[in-house]
């Protein structure tokens, strides 16, 4: 008898935590009011693709959300911390998203959840925030 092998499933579809940051901030552009960009934190070294030139990039403080953005009119900070199936928040991100939340931003921690489709992921996210949103305007949150 043959063995047939069993097929290893992932309901996220393989994707993985940039993939996911990338089409979450993708998503949130939709957002009326909120512009959003990529964040890296940390130094790295990095190579100048124009001239070859490597050089050291100092990024965002360690810790700093994956996504950041601002909110019109009000002009409030948003960050977004966006993580793969296994992700935890680590203490430096713990740090930063109560310093962000002192400050009078919006923090949110988006972890993509394992037993979905990254899409359906994204959608809770984005609707996450808008809630944040709407609660901040209200004088709720
Ligand atoms: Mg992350």
């Amino acid at each position: 008898m043959p063995r047939i092998k069993q097929k290893k499933t992932d309901p996220t579809n393989g994707v993985k935590e940039s993939g996911f940051s990338n089409r979450l901030r993708s998503v949130l552009w939709k957002i009326p009011g909120l512009t959003v960009w990529r964040q890296n934190s940390g130094k790295m070294m990095v190579r100048d693709e124009e001239t070859g030139i490597k050089r050291r990039f100092d990024g965002a403080p360690k810790g700093a959300a994956d996504i950041t953005g601002i909110l019109a009119p009000e002009g409030i900070r948003v960050e977004i911390e966006a993580n793969g199936k296994r992700g935890k928040m680590r203490p430096e991100q713990i740090q930063w998203a109560v310093r962000i939340q002192n400050a009078g931003g919006l923090y949110l921690y988006a972890p993509m959840f394992k037993d979905r489709h990254a899409n359906e992921s994204v959608s809770y996210w984005k609707m996450a925030l808008e809630d944040l949103i709407a609660q901040r305007r209200k004088g709720v949150e």
